[in-house]
């Protein structure tokens, strides 16, 4: 396969990873590595950990290609990996002190709302203050609920593949998912401006309504019931905005650089499996050798 022409989708390029194409594999990881990094980076919490978990990651896959059945996408069979490596780090993590990271524990000057900066000349440092914000904030949530809000709400991925990377049901999925929300809300509240106690509580249920409306899942004359309240109500309109707004704030998350001591040693780990293994794949690309070369300088 010749993946320098149209992007391969997932599928083909695990189909010439097993019939040996080094340049499949190449582009395999190319393109799940961030993501991979970035989800062990927000469920271990820690640089070296998810350095650990992306090389482990994909040693696993490498090792299970051949026996990766299609009833799963390569995305679900990578998050789960990842997850599990990220289990294995806590599990031998388990007599280190894991305290919970909160807002409070940023930086004087941070707390400052975002809405106050939104226009602000410097939005490019505004928008890196977010994400530092956003992160803090997904770190402060509980495990179960971090890799739930990871997984759908900044991984993007569809409420029916999050339940196959966690082994959940979907109504689990979903439950959580809510709760989940309403902790990064929460969590960001002097973020988003919601903090002042003077702004008064949302009414009972009104931000786990909004959340199901967002999944899809709320009847039509309840949704109805709810917009004509939310339009009426401030409180519950500031909440419902704020909610959504760190929403946007997941799904803008943009993906990380991958360290280049993790990038290599991701290749590395691959190349001893596969030498280990003896099914080295071959590189196939002969017309282009320039880009072979490049990649060996990367190494
Ligand atoms: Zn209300």
């Amino acid at each position: 396969m010749d993946v320098t022409q149209a992007r391969p989708s997932d599928d083909e390029l695990l189909g010439a990873v097993r019939r040996g194409d080094a340049d499949a594999l190449e582009a395999l990881v190319t393109r799940y590595q961030p993501r991979v990094y970035r989800f062990g980076l927000a469920m271990c919490r820690d640089p070296a950990d998810a350095h650990d978990v992306t090389q482990d990651t994909f040693v696993s896959m490498v090792r299970g290609i051949q026996g990766f059945r299609a009833d799963s996408t390569v995305s679900t069979w990578l998050y789960a990996i990842t997850r599990h490596a990220c289990l294995r780090k806590r599990r031998r993590r388990k007599s280190a002190p894991h305290g919970e990271v909160s807002l409070e524990a940023l930086p004087a000057g941070e707390h400052e709302t975002l809405r106050a900066r939104t226009s602000s000349p410097e939005e490019a440092l505004a928008a890196q203050e977010h994400r530092t914000l956003l992160r803090a904030a997904i770190r402060s949530l509980a495990p179960s609920q971090r890799e739930v809000l990871m997984l759908r709400d900044v991984e993007g991925l569809t409420a029916s593949d999050t339940a196959k990377v966690l082994g959940l049901s979907v109504a689990a999925v979903k439950s959580r998912l809510h709760r989940a929300r309403l902790e990064l809300r929460a969590a960001l509240g002097p973020v988003l401006g919601t903090g002042s106690p003077n702004r008064g509580q949302p009414c009972r249920n009104v931000l786990t309504d909004l959340s199901t409306h967002l999944e899809g899942d709320l009847a039509p004359g309840t949704c109805a019931r709810l917009e004509a309240h939310v339009a009426t109500c401030p409180p519950c309109q500031e909440a419902c905005e704020s909610l959504r707004e760190a929403l946007a704030l997941c799904r803008r998350t943009s993906l990380p650089v991958v360290p280049q001591s993790t990038q290599r040693a991701v290749r590395q780990a691959i190349r001893s499996c596969l030498t280990e293994h003896g099914t080295s794949p071959r590189p196939r690309s002969r017309a282009h050798p320039e880009r072979a070369s490049r990649h060996e300088g990367d190494r």
